[in-house]
C-alpha cells in the first residue's frame, strides 16, 4: 500500500501582528531552511528528527507499507496566515499529490492552532480540501500537537486522530508512527475507527500544561488506562488548548478513537471531559513576578536557577526581544545572570565594534511594542558567529535539531550579566545554543530563556529550579489579560462560574 504524507503544522497567535506570509516560512528559523518543503526534501529535513513526520517514514520500513512524503510545510509560531501563502501551500501539495497518486491511505502532520486570514480553523480548512481531492474513501490519519485546539471538525474531517501526549513534546515520532500502523490496518480492513471529540469550556494555563506536573500528569495516565484496559479502544487523546488562537474553538479538547463502536468512543471521551472539567481549578495557577523572580539567589544549588520568560514565549508566536525581566536585573544590580534578545539592530553594532570593542547599546523591546522598551547596556563584545547551531542535547523539545539565530553577539555587559544577542528569532531550547558561542550555562546564577514548555528539556538537565516569571505580552500566562474577542462564553478561568456537565 501507498501511503501520502502532507501538512501544514502551524501554532497561530491571533494576538501576534506579525503575519505568517511567505516570507516567514521561507526564513523559518527551525528545521534548517526554508520551511515549505515537498518530495523527497521532506524526508531530508525532518526524516531523522522526533517530529510527527518522522514516525510516519518510519511507517515506510513496515512490510507491504510505502510512505511517500508528498509536501510538509512548518514555521515559527506567529500571526494569521494571509490567505494567500496558505492556497499557495496547499495548491502545491495538492498538485503534488495528484501527480503522484494515486493512495491507499493519508497521514497529516497538523499542528491543531493554525488560523489563516477568513479560516478561524485553519486545520480544519486543510483537512476539508484534502479530503475533497482523495473523496471520502480513503482513509486519513492526522497527528496533531498536545496544545492545539481541536475542533469538531478537524476531528470529523479525518478517520483517525490522536494527539502528542506529552509537554514538552517528546513522543511525536512515536504517535506518528502509531497513526501510520492504525491507518495501514484500516486499509488492510482489520479495524474500522470511529471517532468521538467532547470540548468542555475550559482551557488549561500554560503553566499548567507539563505532562509530567499535575493535574496533566494524572489525568494522562487515566487516559493510557483506559486505553490498555478497554477492549475495542484504540486511542484517547487530551488536547490542552491554545489560549492564544482567539477562535471559537479554542480550549480543551478529549478524542477517542475506538473499532466500530461509536458508543466507546463517545463514552470515552466523555468520561475524560468529565474528569478534566472536574480539575478546573487546577489548571488555572500563577507564576512568579519578575520582581521577585530576579531576587532569587542561586546559592550552593549544583545548577543556575533557570526563569522562564512565559510573556515572552517564543513558541507561542512571540518576538523573543521582552525586555520585563532585563530591566528587573538591572534594576536589582544582579550579577552572574544570562540572557539571549532578538535584536538585529544591537547585533549590527556589535560587529561594526568588534570583537573586543566596547559598546553602548539599547536592547530589545522594539519588535511589536508590547513585550517591554529598549533597556540600556554598556560592555564589551565577547564573541561574534555566524548563530547556526545543531542541538546535540539528549533531550530537545519536539526533537528539533537544526537552528539559525542568524549573526550573534555575546555581550559581556559592565554590570556582570552576559547577553546574546541575536538576528533572527531561534527558540531557547538547546544548550547548543551558548555552547556554540563558548557559553556555559551552567556557570550563571540566573539563566533567563523566551519559552515555557520548550526550554524545560533542555534547560531541565542544568537547573538547581526552574521559575515560570509572569511577564506580561502575548504569550502572558494568565490567559485572562488576553482579550478574546471570539471565543465560547461562558468558559473557564474567563468566567469563574462557568458551569457544565
Ligand atoms: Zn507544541
Amino acid at each position: 500500500m501507498r501511503l501520502a504524507v502532507l501538512g501544514i503544522m502551524h501554532e497561530t497567535n491571533t494576538f501576534s501582528n506579525v503575519p505568517t506570509d511567505d516570507r516567514v516560512f521561507e526564513e523559518s528559523t527551525i528545521g534548517n531552511g526554508p520551511g515549505i518543503l515537498l518530495g523527497d526534501r521532506v524526508w531530508e529535513v525532518w526524516g531523522d528528527s522526533g517530529i510527527t513526520v518522522a514516525g510516519y517514514k518510519d511507517a515506510d520500513a513496515e512490510p507491504g507499507v510505502q510512505v511517500v512524503p508528498v509536501g510538509w510545510a512548518t514555521t515559527n509560531t506567529g500571526g494569521k496566515l494571509p490567505t494567500s501563502t496558505f492556497d499557495r501551500i496547499v495548491a502545491g501539495q495538492l498538485a503534488r499529490l495528484e501527480a503522484e497518486g494515486p493512495f491507499d491511505g493519508i497521514l497529516l502532520g497538523q499542528h491543531g492552532a493554525m488560523v489563516v486570514e477568513g479560516y478561524p480553523d485553519g486545520d480544519a480548512e486543510f483537512i476539508r480540501r484534502v479530503r475533497a481531492a482523495v473523496g471520502p474513501r480513503v482513509p486519513i490519519g492526522n497527528v496533531m500537537d498536545t496544545h492545539g485546539n481541536v475542533s469538531p471538525a478537524q476531528v470529523h474531517g479525518v478517520d483517525v486522530t490522536l494527539l502528542w501526549r506529552t509537554n514538552p513534546h517528546m513522543d511525536c515520532r512515536d504517535r506518528g508512527l502509531q497513526c501510520a500502523r492504525l491507518i495501514a490496518q484500516t486499509i488492510r480492513g482489520e479495524i474500522q475507527p470511529v471517532q468521538a471529540i467532547v470540548n468542555p469550556p475550559l482551557v488549561a494555563n500554560i503553566l499548567a500544561q507539563n505532562t509530567a506536573d499535575e493535574p496533566m500528569r494524572g489525568l494522562l495516565a487515566q487516559a493510557l488506562e483506559l486505553t490498555a484496559a478497554t477492549p475495542g479502544l484504540l486511542d484517547a487523546s487530551i488536547g490542552e488548548g491554545f489560549p492564544y488562537g482567539d477562535v471559537p474553538h479554542m480550549g480543551m479538547a478529549l478524542v477517542a478513537v475506538a473499532d466500530r463502536d461509536i458508543s466507546l468512543a463517545e463514552r470515552v471521551a466523555r468520561t475524560l471531559a468529565r474528569r478534566t472539567w472536574e480539575l478546573r481549578e487546577a489548571f488555572d495557577p500563577r507564576g512568579v513576578s519578575v520582581a521577585d523572580a530576579v531576587r532569587l539567589e542561586r546559592g550552593d544549588a549544583a545548577g543556575p536557577i533557570v526563569l522562564l520568560d512565559c510573556g515572552d514565549n517564543m513558541g507561542a508566536g512571540t518576538p523573543g526581544d521582552s525586555t520585563f525581566i532585563l530591566d528587573g536585573l538591572l534594576r536589582e544590580r544582579r550579577t552572574g545572570w544570562l540572557l539571549t534578545v532578538h535584536d538585529p539592530e544591537a547585533v549590527l553594532a556589535c560587529v561594526a565594534a568588534g570583537v573586543g570593542g566596547n559598546v553602548q547599546l539599547m536592547v530589545g523591546g522594539k519588535i511589536d511594542g508590547l513585550h517591554g522598551t529598549p533597556q540600556p547596556i554598556t560592555g564589551r563584545v565577547r564573541t561574534l558567529a555566524d548563530g547556526k547551531f545543531k542541538a546535540h542535547d539528549a533531550r530537545v523539545h519536539a526533537g528539533h535539531k537544526e537552528f539559525d539565530g542568524g549573526t550573534t553577539a555575546v555581550v559581556q555587559t559592565d554590570g556582570g550579566g552576559t547577553v546574546v544577542l541575536t538576528t533572527l528569532p531561534v527558540m531557547t531550547m538547546s544548550l547548543d545554543q551558548h555552547y556554540s558561542i563558548g557559553i556555559n550555562p551552567a556557570r550563571f546564577d540566573l539563566v533567563v530563556t523566551k519559552g515555557v514548555m520548550s526550554p524545560q528539556p533542555a534547560y531541565g538537565v542544568i537547573a538547581s529550579r526552574m521559575v515560570y516569571v509572569d511577564t506580561p505580552g502575548i504569550s502572558t500566562a494568565n490567559p485572562r489579560f488576553l482579550g478574546h474577542q471570539h471565543r465560547r462564553r461562558p468558559m473557564f478561568p474567563f468566567e469563574q462560574d462557568t458551569e457544565w456537565s
